[in-house]
Order: C-alpha cells, then sequence, then structure tokens
C-alpha cells in the first residue's frame, strides 16, 4: 500500500506489514528526486516484508541504480532488507554506533549480555530461551555491508535535498532522525510514535537509556514541525504535546516502580514487571506472549535504571540475584 504524504519533494510511505507483530506495520518512507532517490528503512528481512517493500518500490518506480538507503537505526524491522540495497550497488547511511552493535548483535555478543543481565534480574530460564525465536533476532539482515555513517549535525544531500540528520539516543544509542527544515518536515523513526509508545529498554553499549531518551526528546521538542512522520503507525503535523504525554508517561511508570518497590522491598526487576501497568488488551502478565515478557522486562528495567541513577532505588545483590529497595 503506497500513499503520497508529500509534493515537492515527493515523499511516499510504503506499508510494510510486519505480521504476528504488535507494532502492525513498518512506515518505509520514499523521496523521489529529479535525480536522485532515498529510501527510509525497510521491514524485516523475511519474504512478507521484502513482498511489500518490492511492491512499493515498483509502483513508484524507483531505479535502485539511482537510490540512497538510510537506515534511522539498528532494529531488524527498520534494517532488515538492507541486502536488497546493498546487492544493487545502493549507498546505505547510518550512524556508526547502531551500526556497530548491530555487527556484534549479528555475532551474539549482544544476545549474550541481554540473556545474562535478565538472568540476574530474575527471568526464568525457559523465559530467557524463547527468545531464540524473537522476530528481531530472526529477520535481522545480514552483515556484510559497508555503511556511509552519518552524525548529529550532519547535513546530507539525498534524493537532491539536503537533509539534517539528528542524533537522538534512547530508543537505540544511534538512531537518528532526518528533518527538512524548509519545509518543518520531521521523519521520527521510533524516536516519537504517536499512537504507541516507544519501547525504551536496557543496552550494554549505554547506561541510563531512559535518561537519554527524555533528553533527546527535550533535544527536538522545539524544532517547527508541520509533519511528522514516523517508524510506525499514524504521523501528525505536530510532536509537542506528544512529547508531554511521553514524559507523562514515563514519570507515572517511574512511580509505579518506586511504589511496587516500596510494597514489597527485596523485589527482582522480573517481580516488579507483572505489577506494572501493561497495554496488553487485558491480558493477565502469565499470558503475555514470551517475546512481550521480554520487552516489559526490557522496560521495567530501563526505569530501574534510572531511579538507580537518580539515588531514588537502591539495589542489592543477593545469591546472584539483584533485588531492589527503596532508599
Ligand atoms: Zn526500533
Amino acid at each position: 500500500m503506497i500513499q503520497q504524504l508529500y509534493h515537492n519533494p515527493d515523499i511516499y510511505q510504503i506499508h510494510v506489514d510486519l505480521p504476528d507483530n504488535p507494532l502492525k506495520y513498518l512506515n518505509s518512507y520514499v523521496v523521489k528526486g529529479p535525480t536522485r532517490h532515498l529510501v527510509i528503512d525497510t521491514g524485516f528481512n523475511r519474504p512478507e516484508c521484502q513482498a511489500a517493500l518490492c511492491g512499493g518500490l515498483r509502483e513508484l518506480d524507483v531505479d535502485l541504480s539511482r537510490t540512497d538507503l538510510f537506515l534511522t537505526h539498528l532494529h531488524g524491522d527498520h534494517s532488515g532488507l538492507v541486502g536488497l540495497f546493498t546487492a544493487a550497488g545502493c549507498p546505505v547511511y547510518m550512524n556508526e554506533i547502531d551500526y556497530t552493535y548491530l555487527c556484534d548483535e549479528h555475532a551474539g555478543q549482544a544476545w549474550q549480555f541481554i540473556e545474562d543481565t535478565y538472568m540476574k534480574e530474575g527471568m526464568p530460564p525457559e523465559d530467557i530461551k524463547s527468545q531464540f525465536t524473537n522476530q528481531a533476532r530472526r529477520y535481522s539482515p545480514r552483515i556484510d555491508f559497508p555503511i556511509h555513517a552519518v552524525a548529529d549535525g550532519d547535513v546530507v544531500r539525498l534524493a537532491d535535498i539536503d537533509f539534517h540528520v539528528i542524533h537522538t539516543p534512547g530508543h537505540t544509542k544511534g538512531i537518528c532522525c532526518l528533518y527538512l527544515p524548509e519545509q518543518e518536515i520531521f521523519f521520527t523513526s521510533d524516536h516519537i510514535l504517536f499512537d504507541i509508545t516507544p519501547n525504551i529498554q536496557v543496552w550494554p553499549n549505554m547506561s541510563d537509556s531512559l535518561d537519554h531518551y527524555l533528553e533527546s526528546l527535550e533535544k527536538v521538542r522545539s524544532l517547527p514541525v508541520k509533519l511528522a512522520l514516523p517508524g510506525h503507525r499514524k504521523g501528525s503535523t505536530s510532536i509537542v504535546g506528544r512529547i508531554d504525554e511521553i514524559k507523562e508517561h514515563h514519570r507515572r511508570r517511574l512511580n509505579e516502580v518506586l511504589s511496587i518497590a516500596a510494597a514489597q522491598p527485596g523485589s527482582t526487576a522480573y517481580d516488579i514487571a507483572p505489577h506494572m501497568t501493561w497495554s496488553m488488551r487485558g491480558k493477565k502478565w502469565h499470558e503475555f506472549p514470551p517475546t512481550q515478557k521480554w520487552f516489559a522486562m526490557g522496560e521495567t528495567l530501563a526505569h530501574i535504571e534510572y531511579l538507580l541513577h537518580h539515588g531514588q532505588l537502591r539495589r542489592e545483590e543477593q545469591g546472584g540475584l539483584f533485588r531492589y529497595y527503596p532508599v
């Protein structure tokens, strides 16, 4: 499914279905310029996504020999089909931090770190094992591509227009958004989503990801925006209201963790997670699919880490497990 979102520059959205995934679909954006084209993000490395993306590119008559690919961040639903583009010789633009992590993830080091962390945080081994079927793990790209590294403040000429790169660490450490100042168009990737809340996890390469994330929301809050184009679901004509809602969401979450730890001192993160509020259509914790438990655990830990860093929670290691106490 294709939709034209803007004329001059001509910006299109290809709706890439993500089967069996609560995100539902990825927005792959195509900007068609007079001499070159730009594709932003791809979908998972799986046949359903490939069919949707290739169908869209064909319908838009995108000539890959005159196309650049921009990957906003490392997640497989954004980067999975990079191989289609590198096989056609397209230059790939991406932040180096996420590229390096993707290489480590491919080698298994990043996954191993998270498995070890979750074990210490009380997650049972059977829940950890179930992650071998995680879509992010199964449908990641093959890592055999070079990149043109982009960093905060870079101005990159793509599709015959100057795009401004804004580094917004939090959702991942290297996530970068693109901005067109003249048109006030902001490609927000998974930094700002409008009808779901971006997932904030713990990372081996970034301490206190939630603190970074909240700072990155502030960083873009005053940006003039007429059209915000997110990585998933629907866009918006402004960002300020949504940023304030997301900040409030995390403030509530932090208070929730504090009150659970106060009510049950000595809880592990895995004890705390089921008592938090999750929007899983009325499902109880034990009914959560393993992938959702995994994300919920990461999200809980990101909030715990924030509270530890801000001196609002205390951690003790007991018998190989981390337990949390109010200060
Ligand atoms: Zn993401």
